[in-house]
């Protein structure tokens, strides 16, 4: 289909589903990674690369190999990928600038303000004293998310701050760790959209044309980690799907580079919108566009990434579920035993509509993304009924 290669930083379950992927067109992709890490163990044909996304020597050897370089995860070594760029400026995808502003949430936040993109308020918090904190904490009120601006995944690096009385375990907790504060969104629910961009647009006047969006999702969350997912998201209105949608897109566009961004984002109780985070990659919130779209988001970073294929995605074509498609997306989480996931992926075999998605990871562990289960039904009731047995099991084996 393209005889470029490709190069992903990181093998973990969103490079080993890029992999897959990629096998159906045809296109090699090699891995940079630990060695039996979940994307090299369904992609044995291809050279890959042993080490990490953080050295840069590593990422130099795999970009020895490929034409294009893109990541799965944003924690890796933009200085190196700064370097490959200024020899080969359009090899990186998306560029090592979005990387780097993204992979700090408060440069984030900050490159979001500046775009005129609505997110969460942001304080910097330096210093890590209990005084400092208590000083913000006055002017936010209580509850406040303390949050760690770097190496932040899965919720691991967020405490939530109830009381004063909590200060000084939060600081403890995430100390070490550069720090800042979020004022507390009292959201409705929580919404996330894929976006995929197909073209370098470094302009926010030309974002129209260049990015499309997937439909609209409602992500739960427990303790900081994603749980479920509902497409489309149960009870939202079209006006706020589309303001969504349309948002999703206005903050990519802020961004530059190719490829599909997750964007997180809070339904506030007045309705508005505000960015909680956008991740420079597909994102756990789209998984369910394997089985319920007609381009999945892994495919459609492919293509975008591919300087051949990357207008080949024409208007509309990520904007649809397929039709009569409801769906729900299940985290499989490790438990308190090595395989207790397995109990919730064995029940799911059971029944119908109910895919399952294992990743390939030696042992399960509290809090682990072992798997997940997308279940597909023509009406939003009839998935809910089906996977219902299988939140049950999940909520029993959590600790
Ligand atoms: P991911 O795995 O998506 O990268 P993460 O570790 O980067 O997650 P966040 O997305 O910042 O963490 O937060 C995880 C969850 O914590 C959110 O989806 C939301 O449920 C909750 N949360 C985060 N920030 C806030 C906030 N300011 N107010 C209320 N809840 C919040
Ligand atoms: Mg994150
Ligand atoms: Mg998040």
């Amino acid at each position: 289909m393209d005889d470029l290669q490709v190069g992903v930083l990181g093998g973990g379950q969103l490079g080993r589903m890029f992999v897959e992927a990629a096998h159906c067109l045809n296109i090699k992709v090699s891995v940079l990674d630990a060695a039996n890490a979940p994307a090299k163990q369904i992609n044995a044909l291809i050279e890959h690369v042993e080490g990490s996304f953080a050295r840069a020597a590593d990422v130099l050897a795999l970009s020895q190999k490929c034409d294009i370089l893109t990541v799965e995860i944003e924690h890796v070594d933009t200085k190196v990928l700064e370097e490959i760029s200024e020899r080969e400026p359009l090899k990186v995808q998306p560029s090592w600038q979005t990387i780097r502003i993204i992979q700090d949430k408060y440069r984030q936040k900050e490159h979001l303000i500046r775009n005129g993109i609505p997110t969460t308020e942001s304080i910097p918090f330096g210093t890590a004293s209990p005084q400092g904190l208590k000083e913000i904490a006055d002017r936010l009120g209580y509850p406040f998310m303390l949050k760690s601006r770097t190496e932040a995944y899965d919720g691991r690096g967020n405490y939530p701050v109830r009381s004063v009385s909590e200060i000084e375990k939060a600081i403890a907790t995430l100390k070490d760790r550069p720090l800042y504060v979020e004022r507390w969104a009292d959201f409705q629910m929580e919404l996330a959209v894929m976006v995929v961009k197909t073209s370098s647009a470094a302009s926010i006047s030309s974002w129209e044309t260049s990015t499309q969006s997937f439909p609209v999702a409602e992500t739960v969350h427990e303790d900081s980690i994603c749980k479920l997912t509902y497409t489309p998201a149960r009870g939202v209105s079209k006006t706020v799907k589309s303001q969504a949608q349309e948002l999703a897109r206005k903050a990519v566009s802020a961004f530059e580079g190719r490829g599909v961004f997750g964007v997180e984002m809070f339904l506030l109780q007045d309705s508005s919108l505000l960015i909680n985070e956008i991740a420079p990659r597909p994102h756990n919130s789209g998984h369910y566009t394997i089985e319920a779209c007609h381009m999945s988001q892994y495919e459609a970073h492919l293509r975008a990434i591919l300087p051949n294929l990357s207008n080949t995605i024409i208007p509309g074509a990520t904007s649809l579920l397929t039709p009569n498609t409801n769906a729900i997306m299940l985290n499989v989480l490790g438990g308190p035993t090595p395989t207790s996931h397995l109990v919730v992926a064995r029940a799911a075999l059971t029944i119908p509509g109910a895919k399952i998605h294992l990743y390939g990871k030696a042992e399960g562990r509290p809090g682990r993304k072992m798997g997940h289960i997308t279940l597909i039904a023509p009406t939003m009731q009839e998935a809910q009924e089906k996977i219902q047995p299988l939140i049950n099991i999940v909520d029993a084996i959590r600790i």
